[in-house]
């Protein structure tokens, strides 16, 4: 059997956070704004893998009113969806990912951030991809005031 799932997320830019996506921490002048570390990418990844099994979403597992959660590595939240996926047979086919900002530019980091990953999904550096693009300079993400991460991914099971 196999399962598409989707996710999606947007963070604030601001001065004095760190950009990271996928764990991996990009020199960047502004970060993103988050309860936790703020790593928009690990949050749509975490909820692509738990809608495509119905699990749940990243809000439910990990609420933003918990104060446990206050500045978490989300790379080790993703990493416990992971358990719940993965401890029910599911396996990683592919993860497609696509960031949208201004700055900084994304290519340069990405086969870190596909490494990181992998560690953490159990999977092969090349089943996963990440494309960096701008807004054209529309809107918030186009003024630099935001981030976006879109993800889908295929996993499957016997
Ligand atoms: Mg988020």
């Amino acid at each position: 059997m196999t399962r598409i799932g989707l996710g999606r997320d947007l963070h604030r830019l601001v001065e004095g956070r760190r950009f990271i996506l996928g764990g991996h921490v990009i020199p960047a002048e502004r970060g993103e704004l988050g309860h936790s570390d703020g790593d928009v990418l690990a949050h749509a990844v975490t909820d692509a893998v738990l809608g495509a099994t119905a699990l749940g979403d990243i809000g439910e597992l990990f609420p933003p009113s918990d104060n446990t959660w206050k500045d978490a590595d989300s790379m080790a939240l993703l990493s416990q969806a992971w358990e719940k996926v993965s401890a029910q047979g599911w396996r990683l086919v592919n993860l497609d990912c696509s960031i949208t900002c201004e700055r900084p530019r994304i290519i340069p980091h990405r086969d870190a951030i596909r490494e990181r990953l992998a560690r953490v999904l159990g999977a092969d550096t090349e089943s996963i991809f990440v494309k960096g693009n701008t807004n054209e300079g529309c809107d918030a993400l186009g003024r630099g005031e935001a981030v976006e991460a879109l993800v889908v991914c295929l996993l499957e099971r016997d």
